[in-house]
């Protein structure tokens, strides 16, 4: 008989996993579902660097050809470091591999790094998902309890239903339901009053970029993320680490009328500098700051359910671990 799969979450680790489920599990392949929160997919959100073990794994499930097909990502085959008070660089964090054609190994397919929007990335899993037989998503659903047993998982929605699986994997983000109902109660994600300013940005004619696809400009005051993420490479994705004390929403929220502005201030505060003069145009320019907080998980903890029916994946088990690093002399 086919194995039932319970997924929690449609994120990336979501539909990923049920792709790879169904293609590499033997026959029969198993019956997917899976539960999403949210109404219908979110488009908030930045561009994501897709490394090449990535790529490797998204070629695999199918997913590469669909980002190809729709002319997603900006190729990026190093990430250039600069420091912002001389604007020289200072490494390059290379994709190009030994033969400077790709990371993989010899006779093997090689692949450097792509940037892409996480909403462009999640459509093109969604595409590949529901090609797949027997994979149902079921949008807007809230679980309030999950029970394992040796028989298997019972999730419970709001309103009284549930739905049974043989295991279920928790791939509900940092906030996850499955983590704080059932695996690992104790173990609670906290503000870390950091929060990702993110916004795209035109790229004048006459503003020549001094990185040929994605550049990290480090700072006292932080570091300054600046990409290339689509084809026609006529805009940049620029991003930036800010504290900020409240958090309007746990997943992201748009920044609303005059807050933009005081954005840019923060940002040209910190960046704009002579030495690297690129940086003042592409703040200027840009449009709809997305502030994105960051979340850490305290060290240690579970990611199994003790029947082993349950497992948590991705940002759900692993997001930003606290790591206390001992300070010398302290
Ligand atoms: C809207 C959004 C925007 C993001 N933007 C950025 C960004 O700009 N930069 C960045 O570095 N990372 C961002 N992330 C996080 C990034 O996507 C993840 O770090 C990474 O892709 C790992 O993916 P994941 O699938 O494990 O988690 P996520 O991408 O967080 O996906 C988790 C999924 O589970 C769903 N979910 C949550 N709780 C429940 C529940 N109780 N029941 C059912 N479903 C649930 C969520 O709606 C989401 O679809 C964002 C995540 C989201 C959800």
């Amino acid at each position: 008989m086919a194995l039932q799969i319970v997924i929690i979450g449609a994120g990336i680790t979501g539909l990923s996993s049920a792709i790879a489920l169904k293609k590499y599990l033997p026959d029969p392949k198993p019956i997917i579902t899976i539960v999403e929160t949210r109404s219908a997919p979110s488009t908030i959100g930045g561009a994501v660097n897709l490394t090449p073990k990535a790529l490797r794994y998204l070629d695999h499930l199918g997913v590469l050809e669909v980002l190809h097909a729709e002319g997603a990502g900006a190729e990026c085959r190093a990430i250039e470091l600069f420091d912002l008070y001389t604007g020289s660089k200072t490494a390059d964090l290379d994709f190009r591999g030994r033969d400077g054609d790709g990371i993989g190994k010899t006779g093997s397919k090689k692949y450097f790094a792509m940037r892409v929007m996480r909403k462009e990335l999640q459509r093109a899993l969604l595409k590949v998902m529901g090609e797949q037989e027997g994979c149902e998503l079921l949008f807007g659903k809230d679980v309030v309890d999950i029970e394992e047993s040796t028989d298997g998982v019972r999730v419970g929605f709001k309103g009284g239903q549930s739905i049974h699986g043989d295991v279920l994997l928790g791939c509900d983000g940092i906030h996850s339901c499955v983590r704080s109902l059932l695996i690992d109660k104790d173990r609670k994600p906290t503000y870390t009053k950091i929060a990702t300013s993110m916004a795209v940005s035109n790229v004048r004619r006459e503003n020549q970029l001094r990185w040929d696809a994605t550049a990290l400009i480090s700072s006292r005051r932080g570091s300054f993320m600046a990409s290339y993420f689509e084809k026609s490479r006529k805009q940049q994705y620029i991003a930036v680490v800010l504290e900020t004390e409240e958090v309007n929403s746990r997943e992201g929220w748009k920044v609303k009328g005059a807050d933009q502005a005081e954005v840019k201030r923060q940002i040209l505060e910190r960046f704009d500098n002579k030495a690297i003069p690129e940086l003042r145009q592409l703040v200027e320019d840009a449009g709809d700051w997305t502030l994105y907080p960051v979340y850490k998980l305290p060290h240690g903890g579970r990611w199994t359910a003790p029947g082993g029916r349950c497992i948590l994946l991705g940002d759900a088990a692993h997001a930003v671990l606290v790591v206390d690093i001992p300070i010398e002399g302290a």
